[in-house]
């Protein structure tokens, strides 16, 4: 490539590559302006947030300590909350108090109080003497030590006095189990009271059975009964009576409704009540607990100190919670922006899945520092989707202005190439000139001087020399007048002075000026000119010379066999001029560029030429509005074609 190549490759890639640069610049740096503008909204959206946060947390906590001093604990009262899960309260040893749990513990019976129970049993079970098991259940009753055993005394006396259809002493019996002896678990750790509900709902008429049950619901809801070990199967058994045998009772969705509330709370006092206990130092001290589940979920739970010691407490439900919260900060959810609660030790798995979101994270509350808010804007917010856009803009730019530098750099590359190739052809084309010139001279003086000088030996030799002298000397003239015509042509004063004319005569013409050479060298010449062609409009001498080219190649690039055609005839609206010969043919794949400036064929090496010829003939006959062909003959040599067209009178006056 040439040293003027290299220098417009250079500034070329550095008129498009500084400005990308700097436009990526530019763009990168507003896309961290965009960011850190997002992130400023995000840190003053967080503020607003733990506002929310602590002001929705003291509103219950308030509403918790009503609740505390009017005694009450049953879930109903904050069903409607959907936030809060559940209501606790803990002994100042750190034991869940309500709802509780109680240890399942065998109790010693005492020798006698067993004694007299197997002796009613005796009667009950073996000899279904239930009159007679009914009064030494109430004997063991009286004379029972500890209430665990008087209520295991009721519950039999109950059960027999059922068998025996005595109505008055169940009831009795049941009331005063139920009133008196609400917490208390028997020697089995079974609950005497709830026992006694369930037979009723089991074996009263229905509408007392379903007063029974709908009161041990209600005392296990008042935290009158205790949740125990074997509640759970009771609570089924209970299931199992309200869709069977009580199925049209009055009162079943109801009861339904309590047995899946009652569920709830024994299930948080099997899952919180250890938690409870184990951080009960530390949750005294920070006044709430959190932590993190198996499951990867967060809980939160609030303690208010109690009256004589313990505490008071909120389950919150994490979900729930954040959705109000949510709905609490206005412009929260218009903005697109959304937000998460979780513990601290959940705030890695926060991380993780917003890598790709714009967000904030930082304390929830003023005072609960393991609480954690997560903040982001989501997907589709305008921010993250300008972000976005102006990142596909930047990399579509940047490759555009890649492709266009390469493309670019190729037609520098390209427009290179040609110009030093150009170039070549121009200094072969002098060294041809000068050649080319140089030869007719020097056999021009040669025979001109043995002419002067007398030296041949018949007159016939003389006419030779003669002959070849004027050969010489229109050769010469051929080529000044080539050299001169593409002068002209360069130049662009090369004028046609055209008119109507047949273009066999003209033909004929410079066929004739190659007599002498045909004959010198024993061409065989056939002329096939039509006798009446259409005029053409033509410049005589400028196509005549054309014809001259096209002939002097056929002499020039024959060999052996030295045979000449020239025909002239009309092709529709056209008049051709066909020159074939029978030489060396044309060089292959070379048939259009050989009619190019200053291109010789790879045929042409041993024969001196030029290259203008050809070009010349294309563009007189170009200038007549006609077109050139060469092709060459499946036989040998080659064919050239000339085509001009038809003058007709329409034209003239055009
Ligand atoms: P020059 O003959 O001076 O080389 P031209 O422009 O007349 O230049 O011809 C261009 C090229 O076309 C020649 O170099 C040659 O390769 C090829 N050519 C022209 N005429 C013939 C022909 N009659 N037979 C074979 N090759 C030809």
């Amino acid at each position: 490539m040439s040293r003027l190549g290299i220098r417009w490759v250079v500034v070329y890639f550095l008129s498009i590559l500084v400005p990308a640069a700097l436009l990526a610049f530019l763009s990168v740096r507003s896309l961290r302006d965009v960011h850190d503008s997002v992130q400023r909204e995000l840190r003053s959206k967080a503020v607003l947030v733990q506002d929310a946060f602590d002001r929705l947390i003291n509103s219950r906590t308030q509403l918790l300590s009503a609740y505390i001093e009017d005694g009450a604990m049953d879930p109903r009262l904050y069903a409607g909350f959907s936030e809060i899960a559940q209501i606790f309260a803990v002994d100042p040893t750190g034991v869940l108090r309500h709802p509780s749990v109680q240890p399942l513990r065998l109790q010693e019976r005492s020798v006698a109080f067993a004694a007299q129970m197997e002796k009613a049993a005796e009667l009950e079970f073996g000899h279904q003497d239930w009159a007679g098991g009914v009064q030494l259940y109430r004997q063991a009753w009286k004379e029972a030590a500890s209430p665990a055993e008087e209520a295991e005394a009721l519950n039999a006396l109950a059960r027999c006095a059922y068998k025996r259809k005595d109505m008055a002493i169940v009831e009795g019996a049941h009331q005063t189990l139920a009133a008196l002896y609400g917490p208390v678990l028997d020697a089995d750790g079974a609950h005497p009271a709830t026992l006694s509900h369930l037979r009723l709902g089991r074996y009263a008429a229905p509408e007392q059975a379903q007063a029974s049950l709908m009161a041990w619901t209600e005392a296990l809801l008042e935290g009158r009964y205790p949740l125990y070990a074997g509640c759970q199967q009771a609570l089924q058994e209970a299931r199992t009576l309200a869709q069977g045998r009580l199925a049209d009772m009055e009162d079943r969705p109801v009861l339904l409704e309590r047995l899946a509330l009652i569920e709830k709370t024994l299930d948080f006092a099997v899952r919180f009540g250890p938690v409870l206990g184990d951080q009960w130092a530390t949750a005294q001290e920070q006044g709430y607990i959190s932590g993190v589940w198996p499951d990867g979920t967060s809980f939160l739970m609030y303690l208010g100190a109690a009256e004589g010691g313990g505490a008071v407490g909120i389950l919150f439900d994490w979900d729930a919670l954040t959705a109000l919260v949510q709905e609490q900060v206005e412009d929260l959810t218009e903005r697109d922006f959304a937000l998460a609660l979780f513990d601290a030790d959940a705030e890695a798995a926060f991380l993780a899945a917003h890598r790709e979101t714009i967000y904030e994270t930082g304390p929830a509350s003023r005072w609960m520092d393991r609480v954690r808010l997560g903040i982001w804007a989501a997907d589709t917010s305008a921010a993250t989707g300008y972000y976005r856009t102006r990142n596909y803009l930047v990399g579509g730019g940047i490759f555009a202005l890649a492709v266009s530098v390469v493309l670019g750099g190729l037609m520098i590359l390209r427009d290179a190439g040609r110009e030093v190739q150009v170039a070549r052809l121009r200094s072969e084309f002098v060294a041809n000139v000068s050649h080319e010139l140089r030869t007719p001279l020097t056999s021009i003086r040669m025979y001109a001087e043995t002419l002067l000088m007398g030296r041949y030996r018949s007159d016939e030799q003389r006419q030779d020399y003669l002959t070849t002298l004027l050969h010489e000397s229109q050769r010469l003239s051929r080529l000044v007048d080539n050299v001169l015509d593409f002068a002209r042509i360069e130049r662009g004063d090369r004028t046609y002075q055209r008119q109507p004319c047949d273009l066999g005569d003209t033909a004929r013409a410079a066929l004739e000026t190659f007599g002498g050479v045909f004959a010198a060298e024993g061409f065989e010449v056939e002329e096939a000119i039509a006798e009446e062609l259409p005029p053409v409009l033509a410049d005589q001498e400028a196509v005549e010379g054309a014809v001259a080219n096209i002939l002097g190649n056929a002499v020039k690039y024959s060999s052996e066999h030295k045979a000449i055609r020239l025909a002239v005839e009309q092709r529709g609206a056209e008049v051709v001029v066909e020159v074939a010969d029978r030489g060396i043919g044309l060089p292959a794949g070379e048939e259009e560029r050989i009619f190019e400036q200053f291109r010789r064929g790879a045929n042409a090496a041993s024969t001196a030429g030029t290259g203008l010829g050809l070009s010349l003939v294309k563009s007189v006959v170009e200038a007549h509005e006609g077109r050139v062909e060469a092709i060459n003959r499946p036989d040998g040599g080659s064919v050239f074609r000339l085509y001009f067209p038809v003058h007709t009178e329409d034209k003239a006056h055009a």
